[in-house]
């Protein structure tokens, strides 16, 4: 989305609404900082998520938001630090360049932004998530995390 403003080209989304076959994006400029709206049709939503039984659904950020919300409960973050986070996730995955992306890829992503981000958010979304493919690697993770603290 190019900035009408200066023409760069990297926004995050401040709003974001659907509607029956739009979603309305608020965006802000990273450059600049104008703010400008986008509309966005469904059927060209770019990112498609391959789930585990090779069924596809259109990837939805209200769901990534939802996830790392839960993770950040009672952390002490307003909504515009987590949206941020959202963006962060949803860029990292528009970055793949590709249209279908796993569903346990997602998963991955989320936790790899939210380990730079929190800590406790990071372990609460990865044992919610049940991502840990075996108890070793599970302690593998927790453990040095726990010596630290
Ligand atoms: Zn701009």
């Amino acid at each position: 989305m190019r900035c009408p403003a200066c023409g760069h080209d990297d926004s995050k989304v401040v709003d974001s609404r659907d509607s029956a076959d739009a979603i309305r994006r608020r965006r802000e400029c990273l450059q600049c900082g104008e703010r400008f709206t986008t509309f966005e049709r469904l059927e060209e939503r770019p990112l498609w998520i391959l789930k585990k039984h090779g069924e596809k659904e259109p990837f939805l950020r209200e769901k990534v938001a939802s996830g790392i919300q839960l993770a950040c409960r009672k952390r002490p973050y307003g909504p515009e630090e987590l949206e941020a986070v959202v963006d962060r996730v949803v860029r990292r995955l528009e970055d793949r360049k590709e249209p279908v992306i796993s569903s346990s890829a997602v998963g991955e992503t989320v936790m790899d932004v939210l380990r730079e981000f929190d800590e406790v958010a990071y372990v609460r979304f990865a044992s919610v998530y049940g991502a840990f493919a075996s108890v070793d690697q599970f302690l593998a993770t927790i453990g040095p995390l726990r010596e630290r603290s």
